[in-house]
């Protein structure tokens, strides 16, 4: 079994960018390269200022490599959770299929787009009403729904309905061609350029790398994990939510894609012949037991010898719509995507360059990240307080707690509590298990072999280096 993404299995990862080796005046810099970053960066390609996208590892490296790639506006019971707002959702989304289409067919990238049904059913007749209600909402809308009660695949349900003109595709080889298709003299980018300081001036930002300051009039913060804007409480606005994606070869494929509107989640879809499910989601600060949530996952989906298994994580908001837009005069955040970035970071891209040109935008309030959150806020503000302290102090209580038998050891060196994992050829890896961002304790994954903080993310590899996350620093014991 592989213990990596689908995705990042089957791209040709050679020609890499290379690291920003001076320092550089530009007038947009786009931090991170994930769909929101490359999307963003696509969409200022006829544009005659200078910008930059700079990514601390490589370009989809974070959870844009490790999603299930569904391009759909079907997505699980959101119009009804919604209300008043899901008809202006509903349009952003369906604007961001026509124009990620649009981009595909219009630069001609083989990126494996593919029409694709999408289904949303429940297995449990209790949840017939909810279905109903979803259904009724997208009818009203104008868009077509059809019941059905057993899948293209021939599984059967209480109750479902689909919808055409949604997508799936692999985002890997979309992200990598469309920066392709965007970089000329003035456009540039920098893979293994991690910034990890800002400077605000008067009209101006410095960013500082290692090595190098990018000085820049606007900022697009596409990093997925803005948890040091702590002046805008955003580690109170959100909270991450992980699940497990497993692919398991099939004599046969197909090109709907389905998801559930029950616990436990099931979304699947097909790549090739694999089959893809995403299933076990839960509130990363409350799920030290990775070992237990594998199970979880297996037990779910009925499978337990799949040929891919890995996991990811995205930030869910608490009024379920993302924040994009201003945080600052010319700083622009794009994030909490609830598990939907790959039509949303299109809406972002779009939004980003309207409201850098200081266009007219409909969607601009409704993403606004300065937005007052509904009553609702005032419930689970508390609520996420009470789960950065839960995680923060369980992950110190669990640090050392190995929920595998043998791998990995804890013990101290030079006075300092330290991990070490033995590879199958006997290799050490030794690190200090506290995330380096806010001293949380590491909880060790054994599915991918890395290291991940239950507090905000941050994820490291057998070796320390971050992979994933807001951490800006590796972790050593050196
Ligand atoms: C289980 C699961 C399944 C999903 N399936 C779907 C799906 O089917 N369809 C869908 O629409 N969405 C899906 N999503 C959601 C989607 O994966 C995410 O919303 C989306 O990938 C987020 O993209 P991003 O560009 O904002 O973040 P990322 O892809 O994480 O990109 C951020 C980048 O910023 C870089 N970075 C961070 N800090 C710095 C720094 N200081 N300097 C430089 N670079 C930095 C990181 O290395 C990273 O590459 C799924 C999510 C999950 C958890």
């Amino acid at each position: 079994m592989k213990n990596i993404s689908i995705w990042q299995d089957t791209v040709n990862n050679e020609d890499m960018y290379d690291a920003l080796d001076k320092d550089i005046d530009v007038d947009i810099l786009i931090i991170g390269g994930g769909v929101t970053g490359c999307n963003t960066f696509y969409q200022f390609k006829d544009d005659k200022r200078k910008i930059a996208l700079v990514e601390k590892n490589f370009l989809g490296s974070g959870a844009s490599s490790r999603s299930s790639a569904k391009l759909t506006f079907l997505q699980e019971d959101i119009y009804t959770k919604l209300n008043d707002k899901a008809y202006l959702y509903y349009r952003s989304q369906k604007e961001a299929i026509d124009v990620i289409s649009d981009i595909i067919n219009k630069e001609n990238i083989d990126c494996d787009f593919k029409n694709s049904k999408s289904y949303l059913y429940t297995i449990n007749s209790n949840n017939i009403d909810r279905i109903d209600k979803e259904k009724e909402i997208l009818s009203s809308f104008g868009e077509k729904t059809t019941s059905f009660k057993k899948l293209p695949n021939g599984m059967r349900v209480e109750t479902g309905f689909y919808v055409n003109n949604t997508y799936i595709f692999h985002p890997l080889k979309y992200i990598k061609e469309i920066v392709k298709k965007s970089i000329n003299d003035d456009h540039k980018v920098y893979e293994n350029t991690k910034i990890i300081r800002i400077e605000k001036y008067d009209n101006y930002y410095k960013c500082y790398t290692e090595n190098n300051v990018i000085t820049t009039k606007y900022i697009v913060l596409a990093l997925h994990y803005p948890y040091f804007l702590f002046p805008y409480l955003m580690p109170l606005k959100v909270y991450l939510e992980k699940s497990f994606l497993g692919c398991i070869k099939k004599d046969k494929s197909f090109d709907f894609n389905a998801i559930n509107i029950e616990k436990p989640l099931k979304s699947i879809r097909y790549y090739n012949n694999y089959l893809l499910i995403v299933s076990a989601s839960h509130n990363l600060s409350f799920s030290f037991n990775n070992k237990k949530i594998v199970k979880e996952f297996m037990d779910n989906t009925n499978i337990n010898n799949y040929n891919y298994l890995w996991s990811n994580y995205d930030l869910i908001t608490l009024d379920h719509l993302p924040l994009i837009g201003f945080i600052d005069r010319n700083m622009i955040i794009a994030t909490g995507y609830n598990t939907w970035g790959n039509t949303n970071s299109v809406v972002a891209s779009t939004l980003i360059k309207d409201l850098i040109n200081h266009k007219t935008n409909i969607y601009k309030e409704l993403f606004n990240p300065k937005r007052c959150f509904s009553k609702q806020k005032f419930i689970n503000y508390p609520i996420n307080i009470f789960s950065s302290a839960y995680s923060f102090i369980s992950s110190k209580v669990n640090k050392n707690k190995s929920f595998y038998e043998d791998n990995p050891k804890f013990t101290k060196l030079n006075g300092k509590s330290v991990a070490i994992y033995k590879d199958e050829k006997s290799i050490e890896h030794i690190i200090y298990n506290k995330c380096p961002h806010l001293g949380c304790g590491l909880i060790f994954n054994e599915v991918e072999k890395t290291w991940d903080c239950p507090c905000h993310g941050s994820r490291f590899n057998l070796d320390g280096k971050c992979i994933m996350g807001p951490s800006n620093y590796d972790i050593g014991y050196k």
